[in-house]
């Protein structure tokens, strides 16, 4: 069964003329469930039940509970964690900036990328998400906080480009104007670096920012911490990026994580300037969040400092990220694994 809240407007439309329904009715579903955020058809009071049968009956409805949210008593972030309607869980992170607030999602159950140091992969994958439930995580802490979200980041568990169809028609419902309307210049995914998904997404001539994970300088370093760099190998890899931007005119941002002793020594910064020297982009270096799984520890200050100073010395854009939430299991995966390890034992 199709999920109703994962269709566009124009794919509802055609739904309901299937269903001997007048187009209207499609544009009243779609603002119920994309601009009043309505969690159930028992909150839309302008739908004949008669409609309402023939949707239960025809359709699935995406719905997620809130099972559980931390807030860092730090700097008010809030990570919540939330439940699908097969029961497996999903966390996301809601950041108050001063300029506006930003929402961090996850697009898959799990991941099957296998990144040494992130908490997320340690299980593998369960599942990919819907569009309607990556929305849901949106509209769920849009109601949660009674604040509007501004900026949406893909960036908690899961490959968002090992999930590219869902996520593309997820942006594209996102940014419509006649839902959320969020800028797609206020959307970032991120990538470990699909490379043929990476250019497909530029192929689309979003205005989103592509955000590449890549945490090591040099094809070696790089596959040390992330398997997928077996398959693609660094440069294709910024060719991609660099194809990214040719297409979109969009800046390109590096995640880079700091491993204390892996990834942070002169030796590195250097190659990282050389790999990075004549695109356009800009660099977030990341203390790594260290997982009780790994034996992999954050950077020394000084080596953080004297690793983004080499890169400014070559005129690099770039950032020490700002650590939110590191009291709350900030780092990607970690509440939904320690929460659903409790479930398994009780
Ligand atoms: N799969 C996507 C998005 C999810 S992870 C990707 O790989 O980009 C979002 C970012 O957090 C990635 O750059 C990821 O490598 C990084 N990350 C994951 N676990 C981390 C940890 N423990 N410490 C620091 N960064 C981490």
């Amino acid at each position: 069964m199709k999920d109703i809240k994962s269709l566009t407007l124009p794919q509802l439309k055609e739904e309901m003329e299937a269903l001997g329904e007048k187009g209207f009715r499609a544009k009243q579903l779609y603002e119920w469930m994309h601009v009043k955020l309505a969690r159930g058809y028992e909150e839309m009071t302008n739908i004949p039940k008669s409609l309402i049968a023939k949707c239960q009956e025809n359709f699935t409805y995406t719905s997620i509970k809130e099972v559980m949210v931390q807030t860092s008593a730090i700097d008010g972030t809030r990570k919540f964690l939330f439940e699908l309607a097969d029961g497996n869980l999903v966390e996301s992170v809601w950041m108050k900036y001063h300029h506006g607030n930003s929402v961090c999602i996850s697009s898959q159950v799990g991941c099957r990328m296998g990144c040494r140091f992130c908490a997320s992969t340690l299980d593998g994958l369960e599942r990919s998400l819907l569009p309607g439930e990556m929305l849901d995580q949106i509209y769920a802490i849009t109601l949660a906080t009674g604040e509007r979200v501004s900026n949406v980041v893909v960036m908690g568990t899961g490959e968002p480009l090992d999930n590219y169809d869902n996520l593309l028609q997820f942006i594209k419902m996102l940014s419509d104007e006649n839902g959320l309307n969020i800028s797609q210049r206020n959307i970032t995914v991120s990538t470990c670096g699909i490379v043929e998904n990476m250019r497909r997404l530029a192929d689309e001539k979003l205005q989103i920012t592509l955000a590449l994970s890549l945490h090591g300088s040099t094809q070696e370093k790089r596959a040390e911490l992330m398997p997928i760099a077996n398959k693609y190998h660094i440069q294709e890899v910024i060719d991609a990026c660099r194809y990214y931007f040719e297409q979109t005119g969009r800046r390109i941002t590096f995640e880079y994580s700091l491993v204390g002793g892996v990834n942070d020594t002169n030796e590195d910064a250097e190659n990282l300037c050389r790999l990075v020297e004549d695109l356009n982009c800009h660099i977030n270096l990341i203390p790594v969040n260290p997982i009780k799984e790994r034996n992999y520890i954050e950077s020394e200050r000084r080596d953080i400092l004297n690793f983004q100073n080499k890169l400014e010395k070559k005129h690099i854009n770039v950032t020490i990220r700002r650590e939110m939430g590191r009291d709350i299991d900030g780092a990607c995966g970690q509440l939904r694994r320690r929460i659903s390890a409790n479930k398994s034992t009780n």
